[in-house]
């Protein structure tokens, strides 16, 4: 099977080859500011004219906002904008346009309707020191040397790997991967490089197909699984955290940036803000390799996976529960178990939201009214099991996939082997609270709010 996956690497860059990256990502957000400052002015005028009463076809012509006429646009002003714009790969200027105009199209798209999740603002302007130097190769040599140690990019040339690329390397080698892209970005003070890649898969099967494995996200465990395991998060992950609020403290004691009086950052504060910025790249690291390593033993492992579908969003918006949300990266389980099964040959199924996983009993079935977040252990005054909630909730996630390969239908929502037929069907139309499907549970929707997200789901 095919697929597009990225190869990312860590860079060991020169200081002359940093300088070059900078400003290949200094040019990138010239030409993205540009384009955004022509397309507002562009929008203010007519709105200007339409409240002078000039009629339509009278207007200001309005721009195109596709990457192929901004392109034009800035080709045709870029000797009077950037006339040192001859230093710089095509490519830089290209990397902002593109970005300007996935930001116009999903802006426009939310403000349509046609875009689901949460509302897009209209794209801002970017600024040397917030925004993440990045640049995009699409074009041009883009190869890995053959000790497996140096990439070659254009205008770049020969750039030093951190570490190795003989995982990318041997599938070059062989044939079953083609680069697409390369981007080069800055990522908590590290260097990085990321290939995109069209991958030619070999098709495999889980080390055991029938096996059907429920996973409960947990807030105090990684995992919890309903054959019993605990899957703990990544050692290092308490003490990298202990660190961070200490630098963090460390930090509010020096001097920082204020806008209001003009204050410019302290040296200490500068140091001390990349010190602390490390810091979170660390514990982000950490946590992604963690999830990695669960996700992929799951997929190669079992042949069907069951996972809950949590309200990510909504829970993020309470403020209690969002550090352990983030932390546990609800989210980011789903989305990588949902490609890794389809790679392995198993399948994910993601139990409705509406399913009360925690609630029901595991041994004889009851289902309790309330469950308090705070009580760990399920007791069940039916039966008179007593077990962990998390192993309990896992439990009944693999349970419900033996009842729909026997009843055929459930409350699940099916994934992974028919996501290729109906790519993001299931994600795009997500059900947001409040817009539950009638006798699933009483929740009325909310005064204003549109139920269109059940309409597309219903189709
Ligand atoms: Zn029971």
């Amino acid at each position: 099977m095919k697929a597009v996956q990225a190869y990312r690497f860590a860079l060991d860059l020169t200081p002359v080859q940093e300088r070059a990256v900078l400003a290949h990502a200094g040019a990138a957000r010239v030409a993205y500011n540009w384009a955004l400052a022509r397309v507002k002015a562009v929008m203010d005028q007519r709105a200007a004219e339409r409240t002078y009463g000039v009629s339509e076809e009278l207007l200001t012509a309005s721009l195109s906002w596709s990457l192929p006429a901004l392109r034009r646009s800035w080709n045709a002003a870029k000797d009077g904008v950037a006339p040192w714009w001859r230093e710089c790969s095509k490519e830089a200027f290209n990397t902002g346009l593109d970005a300007l105009a996935r930001a116009l199209k999903n802006w426009s798209d939310c403000r349509s309707g046609k875009r689901a999740g949460r509302a897009m603002g209209f794209p801002r302007f970017r600024s040397r020191r917030r925004s993440v130097p990045s640049v995009r190769f699409t074009t041009g040599t883009m190869r890995v040397e053959a000790d497996r140690k140096h990439v070659v990019l254009p205008r770049l040339g020969r750039l030093k790997l951190h570490e190795s690329a003989r995982k990318l390397a041997r599938r070059l080698d062989n044939g079953t991967a083609r680069i697409m892209s390369a981007t080069v970005r800055r990522d908590g003070g590290r260097w990085q490089v990321a290939f995109c890649v069209e991958v030619d898969r070999a098709d495999r099967t889980p080390g055991c197909p029938g096996s059907v494995v429920g996973v409960d996200v947990g807030v105090t465990h990684l995992a919890v699984l309903s054959t019993g395991e605990l899957v703990d998060n990544p050692r290092h992950l308490a003490a990298a955290q202990t660190r961070l609020r200490r630098l963090g403290r460390a930090l509010s004691r020096k001097t920082g940036p204020d806008r209001r009086t003009g204050q410019r950052p302290s040296q200490r504060w500068a140091r001390a803000s990349a010190r602390l910025g490390r810091a979170h790249a660390r514990v982000s690291n950490l946590r992604r390799d963690g999830l990695h390593k669960l996700t992929t033993r799951l997929a190669r492992t079992h042949g069907t996976v069951v996972v809950e579908d949590l309200n990510v969003a909504g829970m993020l918006r309470n403020p209690r529960l969002a550090r352990h949300i983030t932390d546990a990266g609800f989210g980011e389980l789903r989305r990588q178990l949902a490609y890794k099964t389809a790679w392995n040959g198993g399948r994910l199924i993601v139990a409705d939201r509406w399913y009360p996983s925690s609630k029901t009993c595991s041994g004889c079935g009851a289902v309790k009214a309330k469950l308090p977040l705070s009580e760990r252990t399920y007791t069940c005054t039916t039966c008179g099991i007593i077990l962990d909630r998390d192993l309990n909730a896992a439990r009944n996630l693999a349970a419900l996939a033996t009842g729909m390969d026997t009843a055929g239908s459930g409350p699940v929502t099916g994934r992974g082997a028919d996501r290729k037929t109906r790519p993001g069907g299931l994600v795009a139309t997500k059900r947001q609270p409040g817009t539950a499907n009638a006798g699933q549970t009483g929740t009325v929707p909310p005064q204003g709010r549109t139920t269109d997200h059940m309409l597309a789901r219903a189709h």
